[in-house]
C-alpha cells in the first residue's frame, strides 16, 4: 500500500520540532547502523557528520558538480573535485525510497536516534572542531518536514557574523507544502535574500511509475513535484535539482525522458542544465528492501541515463552543457 504522504508529514513535523523551545529532532549517529557506514567517525558529539562530496561518481555516470561548484563560487575558493562538508541530519523523513542510504529505522523521529537540539548548539559544536569544513549540509531524513530549520540556521549564522565564511546547502525531496504553510514571509524574505545559500529538489523519478517504485508515495505526488520546484523558483533562490532514475520498467524510457526534460524546460528553459542525475548503486542494505530483482531495475537507470544524455545533447550546444552549473542563468518564473 502506498504511503499516505499527507499524513505522515504531519506525525513527523508534529515529532521532530520544538517550535517554542526553537529546537528540532537531530538524528544521533552512535550506535547506528548507519555509524557503520561512515568512512570518518561521527562528529559534534555523535549528532554530525563529515561527508566528502566527490564530482566523479563512477565511469558509466555524468561528473556530479554538487554542490562542489555552487560552493566553490560563493566561497572564492579554487576549483576542486572534492570538498568535504559538515552534515547534520534531520531525524524524520515522511517517504521510505528503497535505495535510502539511511536506514528507515532513522527516518521515523525515533528518540533513541537522536537529540533535541538548537540551531545555536549545531553552530556551536560545528565550529568546536579543529578544522570546521567550509559547507553545512542540512540533510535528511527530508529537512522540509521542519522548513524552519534553514532560517534559524540563517539567522544564527548571521548572529555570529560568519554568513560570508559559510556555505549553506539544504536538501529537499519536494514532497510538501511546508515551506509555504508554515514559515513566515520573514523567513522566506531571509531564505531568498541570504548570501550563500544553495538548496537541492531531488526528482525521485522520471515519470509516475518510476517515481511511485522508487517512494512508495502515491504516483500522483510526481506531478506534485513539479508545482512545489515551480513555486521555490519564484523566490530566485539558488535552486539545484537531483533525479534518480531507477525504474521497475524498460517500456517508452526514452519517450517519458523526453517528456521529463520538456516539463523541466517549462519551468525553466535552462532547469535541466542545473539538474545532475544520480546514480544508485547497488549495496547489500539496500537491495534487500526490493522485491523485484535489482538487476533489471539497475539495468533501466542505464537506459534512462542514455536517454537523458540524448535529451540534453539535442537541446544544448556542447559549451552550453559544459557551463558550471553554479553559473547557469535561470530565467525564473512568476
Ligand atoms: S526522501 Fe531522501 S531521506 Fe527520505 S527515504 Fe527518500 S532518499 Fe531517504
Amino acid at each position: 500500500m502506498a504511503i499516505n504522504t499527507e499524513v505522515l508529514s504531519a506525525r513527523y513535523r508534529a515529532a521532530s520540532v520544538d517550535l517554542e523551545g526553537r529546537r528540532l529532532l537531530i538524528t544521533n549517529f552512535l550506535n547506528t547502523e548507519q555509524e557503520k557506514d561512515l568512512s570518518e567517525p561521527p562528529n559534534c558529539g555523535g549528532i554530525g557528520r563529515i561527508r566528502h562530496f566527490r564530482r566523479l561518481v563512477s565511469s558509466s555516470w555524468p561528473l556530479n558538480p554538487l554542490p562542489i561548484d555552487p560552493a566553490i563560487l560563493a566561497l572564492g575558493l579554487p576549483s576542486t573535485d572534492m570538498i568535504r562538508a559538515q552534515v547534520f541530519q534531520n531525524a524524520a523523513c515522511n517517504w521510505r525510497c528503497w535505495y535510502c542510504y539511511v536506514p528507515f529505522d532513522l527516518l521515523r523521529a525515533n528518540p533513541d536516534y537522536s537529540d533535541w537540539l538548537s540551531p545555536a548548539t549545531l553552530i556551536d559544536r560545528y565550529l568546536d572542531q579543529p578544522d570546521p569544513p567550509p559547507i553545512i549540509d542540512l540533510t535528511g531524513g527530508q529537512p522540509d518536514l521542519v522548513p524552519e530549520w534553514v532560517p534559524w540556521m540563517m539567522a544564527e549564522i548571521k548572529n555570529r557574523g560568519l554568513e560570508q565564511q559559510i556555505y549553506l546547502w539544504s536538501d529537499d525531496n519536494l514532497s510538501n507544502d511546508y515551506f509555504w504553510k508554515f514559515l513566515s514571509n520573514a523567513d522566506i524574505e531571509l531564505i531568498a535574500t541570504y548570501p550563500k545559500y544553495g538548496r537541492v529538489c531531488c526528482f525521485k523519478g522520471f515519470n509516475a511509475e518510476s517515481f511511485a517504485f522508487n517512494t512508495s508515495a502515491e504516483p500522483a505526488l510526481f506531478d506534485q513535484q513539479f508545482e512545489l520546484l515551480r513555486r521555490l523558483l519564484t523566490l530566485g533562490i539558488d535552486l539545484y535539482a537531483y533525479a534518480t532514475f531507477t525504474s521497475p520498467s524498460n517500456v517508452d524510457i526514452a519517450e517519458d525522458m523526453r517528456r521529463f526534460v520538456d516539463r523541466l524546460q517549462m519551468l525553466d528553459e535552462n532547469l535541466p542544465l542545473r539538474t545532475v542525475p544520480l546514480q544508485i548503486q547497488e549495496f547489500t542494505p539496500v537491495k534487500q528492501r526490493l522485491n523485484q530483482d535489482i538487476y533489471s531495475v539497475l539495468h533501466n537507470q542505464q537506459i534512462a541515463i542514455e536517454a537523458w544524455r540524448h535529451e540534453l545533447e539535442s537541446r544544448y550546444s556542447s559549451e552550453e552543457r559544459a557551463c558550471n552549473i553554479a553559473s547557469v542563468h535561470l530565467y525564473g518564473v512568476s
